[in-house]
């Protein structure tokens, strides 16, 4: 298959104003994509936009309404015409008790992580298979790789991601399309920030304890960089990953081998 560049490709980063998804959005315009940022918010993807105004764009949809969902893809589509990559980034991550774990949190975290997911990838792939070519890359964690004590709905939900992944990349294997998980370790985002801010708050614990404790599933002891899981991104997008579909990566310091 013919290597093809991503330089003027479209790609849709979800969540790609903020945390993991921000750097993403960067590393892709520093390799020479036009990005559209896709959040509920409008406010962050603005400012993007309005520092690169021929280079991002900003839409706003929740990725679990397919409805408002296809109102932005359009618009990104006028925008920065057909989507080559799209880069499933948009996430969060409740934490209880599964006892406490109720039907609404349940399906809150199936809703944004799972669902959002699917649809963004339904929104989107036409467009890859009509140009025969495309990057679907799904942000999951390695909560998708393995399970975590006080996050069943989330680990659920990103374990469906994984699925999700490999059965499509199965389906999509000789149509151009690669579909492949990144699965990022505790990372130094807001999500994290939040996290620690409830461990502190139910148990009491100060936030350098509470920090320690996440730091240490880690064996490099230590939360992995936006940047980082960022580069894995821009590598599965790029020429030289053709071959490669149907896999999670772990960007984690060796915590999921
Ligand atoms: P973050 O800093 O909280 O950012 C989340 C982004 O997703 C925001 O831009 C947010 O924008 C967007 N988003 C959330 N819900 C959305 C929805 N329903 N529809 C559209 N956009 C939505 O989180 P992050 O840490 O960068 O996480 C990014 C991804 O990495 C997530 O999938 C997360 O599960 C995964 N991950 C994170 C870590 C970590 O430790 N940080 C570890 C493993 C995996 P709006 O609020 O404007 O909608």
């Amino acid at each position: 298959m013919t290597a093809v560049t991503v330089v003027g490709q479209h790609a849709l980063v979800t969540g790609g104003a903020r945390g993991i998804g921000a750097a993403i959005t960067q590393r892709l315009r520093a390799q020479g994509c036009r990005v559209t940022v896709l959040g509920r918010s409008a406010a962050p993807g603005q400012a993007l936009a309005e520092q690169d105004p021929d280079g991002i764009c900003a839409v706003t949809a929740d990725v679990a309404d397919a409805g408002q969902l296809a109102q932005a893809v359009d618009q990104a589509r006028r925008r920065f015409g057909p989507i080559a990559l799209l880069v499933n980034n948009a996430g969060q991550a409740e934490s209880a008790a599964f006892l406490k774990t109720d039907a609404a949190l349940w399906q809150r975290m199936l809703d944004v992580n799972l669902t959002g997911t699917m649809l963004c990838t339904q929104a989107v792939l036409p467009d890859m298979l009509q140009a025969g070519w495309g990057r679907v890359i799904n942000v999951a964690s390695t909560a998708g790789q393995t399970g975590y004590a006080y996050v069943s709905a989330y680990c659920a939900a990103k374990h469906g991601v994984i699925g999700l992944t490999r059965a499509l990349a199965r389906e999509l294997a000789a149509t151009g399309v690669t579909v492949n998980a990144v699965c990022p370790g505790y990372t130094d985002t807001d999500l994290v920030r939040e996290s620690l801010a409830r461990i502190v708050s139910r148990t009491g614990r100060d936030e350098a304890t509470a920090r320690a404790e996440l730091v240490k599933t880690n064996p490099q002891g230590r939360l992995i960089d936006p940047a980082e899981v960022a580069d894995a991104v821009a590598w599965l997008c790029g020429p030289g990953a053709g071959a490669v579909t149907g896999q999670t990566i772990s960007v984690s310091g060796g915590e999921v081998m």
